[in-house]
């Protein structure tokens, strides 16, 4: 286990996010299952190696916040 990224925060925002997506407008339905599959592909590999890589921690955060733009 990493002790030196925040892979637990990491994953706790990513169900937190796919818990939003049956939120998303109809319009948005290729984005949701874009962003669907490409969270819970990382959500697999971080709590598999626990641990999360900065460029998976970068893409998190931009998936969730473009979640956030199409619900505002
Ligand atoms: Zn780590």
């Amino acid at each position: 286990m990493c002790a030196e990224c925040s892979w637990q925060d990491v994953l706790a925002n990513i169900e937190q996010a796919l818990e939003q997506i049956p939120d998303l407008p109809e319009r948005a339905e290729d984005f949701a299952n874009s962003v669907d599959e490409k969270l819970c592909s990382i959500h697999e590999w971080i709590t598999e190696n626990e641990h999360v890589t900065e460029p998976q921690e970068t893409a998190v955060a931009n998936m969730i916040a473009a979640i956030d733009r199409w619900l505002e």
